[in-house]
C-alpha cells in the first residue's frame, strides 16, 4: 500500500500502567501489503488473542473497504464510478473522507491521494516509467481533490474527471484509527510496517519504537518511546525507482505533478493515525527546508532524517523533542 521506512518493535514491558499483572501477546501477520505485527498486554493469554483477533478483524475489513488492490473495494468502486453521478460513501468512509479533505487543506495541498492517474502514468506501483509530455500532461489533469466534489451532508462524492483516489498515503493510519476505536482502553500496539499506532492503559513506559534508517530501513536508526497515539515515517529510498538514471521517488509533489525531491525520511506523531499518515507524506513533499518550519508553526511533532555525506543529519520540531525528549 505504501512505501516506508520500517518501524520496529524492539522490546516492550509486559505490565499494564494499572500494575496488574499481564501477559503480552503477539502475532505477526501479512495484511495490506506489508508484514504487521499486532501486541496486546492482557490478564490472560486468552484475553489477549481475543483482543488481537478483534483488531485483525477490523484491519481485514478496512482493507477491504480501501484497498485499490482489490476490485471489490468502496475505493475502487468510486473509482470506477460513472463522471458526474454522485458515489455514496457509507458512515464510516464518510467521515474518512472528512479528515482527508480537512487534511489536504491544512497541508496546502502537499497531501493530495486523488493522484492516481498521475501515480500510474509513472507507473509507481510498477516498476516505474517516465511517461511522454503529453500522457504526463493529460495525467496532471485528472488528478487532483479538486476534480472530486464532496458533499458532507449527503456524504456523496462525484467525479468531475476520470480521477482516481490513491490511499497509499491515509489508508494505513485511516486502519489505526478503526482499530483504536474498536479497541476502547484495552492495551494495544499494531506496527503496519511505517506506521505504528499504540492505545489504552499500556505499559506505563512506553513501547519501544525505533525510526529505522533513511537509507536502509532494516536498520534502526534511533528509538522512541510511544505512550499513545501514531508515528507513521514516509521516506525508503529503497522503494523508489530508478528508470534510466532518473530517480522516480514514490511520492509525489501535487502541486507541481513531479516526483517529490527529497530522498530522506520524515517521521511524525499524532494523536490520530490518518492525520500522522497525512502529515508525513506532506512533510516528506515539503521537504526539511520548507517542512520543518511549517511543522513547528503548526505545532506538530516532527523529526526529518536527512542523509549528508555518509552521515544522517536530523532536523526536529520542537514538539517532537518535548514529546520524546533529546534525540541524539
Ligand atoms: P506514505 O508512505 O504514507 O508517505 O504514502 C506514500 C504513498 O501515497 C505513495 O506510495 C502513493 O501511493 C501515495 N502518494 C504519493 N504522493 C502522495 C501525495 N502527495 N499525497 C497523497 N498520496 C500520495
Ligand atoms: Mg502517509
Amino acid at each position: 500500500m505504501k512505501a516506508v521506512a520500517v518501524l520496529l518493535l524492539t522490546s516492550c514491558a509486559a505490565a499494564a500502567a494499572s500494575g496488574a499483572a499481564s501477559t503480552l501477546v503477539t502475532r505477526d501477520v501479512y495484511l495490506m501489503g506489508t508484514r504487521a505485527r499486532l501486541a496486546t498486554a492482557a490478564p490472560t493469554r486468552d484475553q489477549g488473542l481475543a483482543t488481537l483477533a478483534t483488531a485483525l478483524d477490523v484491519l481485514e475489513r478496512a482493507e477491504q473497504d480501501l484497498s485499490t488492490w482489490r476490485e471489490s473495494s468502496a475505493i475502487s468502486g468510486l473509482n470506477r464510478h460513472p463522471v458526474g453521478v454522485p458515489w455514496h460513501a457509507g458512515p464510516t468512509l464518510c467521515r474518512t473522507f472528512d479528515e482527508v479533505w480537512r487534511w489536504h487543506a491544512a497541508t496546502g495541498g502537499a497531501f493530495d491521494p486523488a493522484i492516481g492517474r498521475l501515480l500510474a502514468a509513472w507507473d509507481v506501483h510498477g516498476d516505474g516509467a517516465i511517461p511522454a509530455p503529453d500522457v504526463r500532461v493529460r495525467a496532471s489533469a485528472a488528478s487532483g481533490l479538486a476534480l472530486l466534489a464532496f458533499d458532507r451532508t449527503a456524504c456523496t462524492l462525484t467525479r468531475r474527471g476520470d480521477v482516481a483516489v490513491d490511499v497509499g498515503a491515509f489508508g494505513k493510519g485511516e486502519a489505526l484509527d478503526r482499530v483504536e476505536a474498536a479497541l476502547g482502553n484495552v492495551s494495544w500496539m499494531v506496527d503496519l510496517g511505517g506506521q505504528i499506532s499504540v492505545g489504552g492503559a499500556g505499559p506505563a513506559e512506553g513501547w519501544t519504537v525505533a525510526i529505522a534508517h533513511p537509507r536502509r530501513r532494516d536498520q534502526p536508526y534511533l528509538h522512541v518511546q510511544l505512550r499513545d497515539g501514531s508515528l507513521a515515517t514516509s521516506g525508503g529510498s529503497e522503494r523508489d525507482i530508478t528508470v534510466d538514471g532518473v530517480r522516480i521517488a514514490h511520492i509525489f509533489d501535487p502541486r507541481t505533478g513531479w516526483p517529490a525531491s527529497f530522498d530522506g525520511s520524515v517521521t511524525v506523531w499524532h494523536r490520530r493515525g490518518l492525520a500522522a499518515d497525512a502529515l508525513s507524506t506532506a512533510l516528506f513533499v515539503m521537504g526539511p527546508e520548507e517542512g520543518l518550519p511549517w511543522a513547528e508553526s503548526h505545532g506538530f511533532a516532527a523529526i526529518y532524517l536527512i542523509p549528508e555525506g555518509g552521515t544522517v543529519r536530523l532536523a526536529v520540531s520542537r514538539a517532537f523533542r518535548e514529546r520524546f525528549g533529546a534525540v541524539q
